[in-house]
């Protein structure tokens, strides 16, 4: 019914007000009851936000969502043309509420060039014996590496590895005291010398950063002069992956940085057998025994190998979708208020077409919506103080790549962006809340500055009034939701930020996450709830403090 209304101007007051409802009636009373003086202004702004409130409807969600979930857009999957629909679709929308394009040369679309990197050449050869013949590893299997672990070429060859225990150096305990490290390839142990249920370097239960922090390892073989670490990891605790699987993995990054100053290859010790003459492993083997037990017991260890390893790469295109709405206040109106979703999601997997209609057409619905709305308060007379700045993500199931290409390649200054307001999944319920789906998880929002808290749960108190769930909230919960969506690239460079989620379910990340089964008043509550909240934030007198820093 308020569809009806919704372009009329507030000049029009009477006829305005004859249709506002029971909320708004109250939001009125209130408005001309004595309250102090920081409700009334709280009120006079929320009476016409209330009225534009009214232009996200179930109706319109439930069209976009339909089409970005339908089958013609293939799952959104990032760099597919599924994923460029949909980022045509959102910037045709916008375009339609006249919200300002930012992104390259005047248009919507913030281009999101990226290589992916997959496993090329993947060989490596041992050799016990002189006589015997060469024997290969099997990757995933005997052996594996990450892809952030080695140079984009590594070719290695020796007839000999140099056992460095486990790679320590500390008062106690010295790996290093009877070897060269320099020029060599080093195998090395995971973990610390015990004794009993005593660890050798801390000299209590605890383990000592030797275990905890690898790099300290792989940092000091490096000032060594080793050429490179093949680390020996107990077989009970070497992850195995299929051969096919590990060969597929992939990263994506414009350029990969190692993690460490000299490759790493993780060795399961099953396959050190294969490595070395049966003489040759019966001296490891005794070698081993005395450095768990803390004798350093560093040696020469004879056994031929020839590693050869190298990525590949080819370059992916997509798009982030971007606009803003500009705020009119002098001082504040160069400072935005970002609000984001991302619309990418799983593609086409074995013939299957992952729709991700929860996951997260819903968000990306909402988003548009809020930006209609928004845009019709602000340009009826209504301006916000500072600009909000609306980022659809793409990439974002593929490890957040589009929010993580925004804050590296900025389009307004990141230390003018106060918050960040990310919405991922809020059209399904979890079976925790099967008695009352008027509940949204909210993650982070009393992190960096709780004005972001403060002024979430003042506006979902004067409108939809929803349950704020803060289970997920906690940084260490098992499930680490607070790193798992596009806030958390925000979050990072120290931007207030949170993140709306509805929970879990049982399609979620399968290809049943369809349609049907949205709850489309509860997409329109939260669409509410984000449009308040993003006033409360974009309006908020006082400065909004950050933890940026350049
Ligand atoms: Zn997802």
């Amino acid at each position: 019914m308020y569809n009806h209304h919704i372009n009329t101007t507030l000049k029009e007051r009477s006829r305005y007000l004859s249709c506002i409802n029971l909320i708004q009636i109250v939001i009125y009373l209130w408005c001309l009851s004595p309250l102090t003086l920081w409700s009334q202004t709280v009120s006079e702004r929320s009476l016409p936000a209330f009225h534009y409130s009214y232009l996200i409807t179930q109706s319109e969600l439930r069209q976009h969502i339909q089409i970005l979930a339908s089958d013609s857009l293939e799952g959104r999957g990032f760099g597919t043309m599924g994923s460029y629909k949909a980022g045509d679709y959102i910037a045709a929308n916008l375009k339609s509420s006249n919200i300002i394009p930012i992104g390259d040369r005047e248009t919507y679309f913030q281009p999101v060039v990226l290589n992916r990197w997959n496993r090329g050449k993947n060989i490596f050869e041992v050799t016990s014996h002189k006589e015997s013949a060469n024997d290969v590893l099997t990757p995933g299997i005997d052996f594996t590496y990450s892809l952030t672990e080695i140079p984009s070429v590594l070719k290695l060859s020796g007839d000999h590895y140099m056992f460095a225990g486990y790679g320590i150096e500390d008062k106690n305990y010295n790996d290093y005291t009877y070897i060269q490290a320099r020029g060599e390839v080093l195998l090395m142990l995971d973990g610390e010398p015990t004794i009993g249920s005593m660890n050798l370097i801390s000299q209590s239960s605890s383990r000592s950063d030797w275990s905890n922090n690898l790099n300290k390892k792989i940092a000091l073989a490096a000032q060594k002069g080793a050429r490179a670490v093949f680390l020996i990891v107990d077989s009970t605790r070497f992850n195995k992956v299929n051969p096919t699987v590990f060969n597929k993995a992939s990263v994506y990054a414009e350029q990969l940085s190692n993690k460490y100053p000299i490759p790493v290859i993780r060795i399961n010790e099953q396959a050190l057998s294969r490595m070395f003459s049966k003489k040759e492993f019966k001296r490891f083997i005794k070698l081993k025994q005395g450095v768990q037990k803390g004798k350093v017991s560093s040696n020469y260890i004879i056994g031929k190998f020839n590693l050869d390893l190298s990525l590949s790469s080819t370059i992916v295109r997509d798009r982030n979708v971007v606009g803003i709405i500009k705020g009119n206040d002098a001082h504040l109106k160069d400072e935005y208020i970002v609000l984001s979703a991302h619309f990418d999601h799983l593609g086409t997997q074995n013939g299957e077409i992952y729709n991700g209609a929860d996951d997260n057409a819903t968000g990306t619905s909402a988003l548009i919506a809020v930006a209609k709305a928004l845009n019709a308060l602000s340009s009826n007379g209504y301006p916000l103080k500072r600009s909000v700045l609306f980022l659809f993500c793409t990439g974002e199931e593929s490890g957040l790549l589009g929010s993580k290409y925004f804050v590296k390649h900025p389009l307004v200054p990141l230390k003018d962006i106060k918050t960040d307001i990310n919405i991922d999944m809020i059209g399904r319920s979890d079976d925790l809340h099967s008695e009352n789906e008027n509940y949204v998880y909210v993650i982070g929002s009393d992190k960096i500055n709780p004005l972001l808290d403060k002024t979430l749960k003042e506006n979902n108190a004067l409108s939809v009034a929803y349950n704020l769930d803060y289970t997920y909230n906690d940084i260490n919960h098992p499930l680490k939701l607070y790193y798992r969506s596009d806030h958390y690239s925000f979050a990072e460079k120290g931007i207030p930020s949170v993140f709306l989620f509805g929970g879990f379910h049982e399609d979620y990340h399968m290809a049943s996450d369809d349609v049907d089964f949205i709850n489309f008043k509860k997409v329109e509550d939260l669409s509410r709830l984000i449009y308040f909240t993003t006033i409360g934030m974009a309006n908020h007198d006082g400065k909004i403090k950050t933890e940026y820093n350049e």
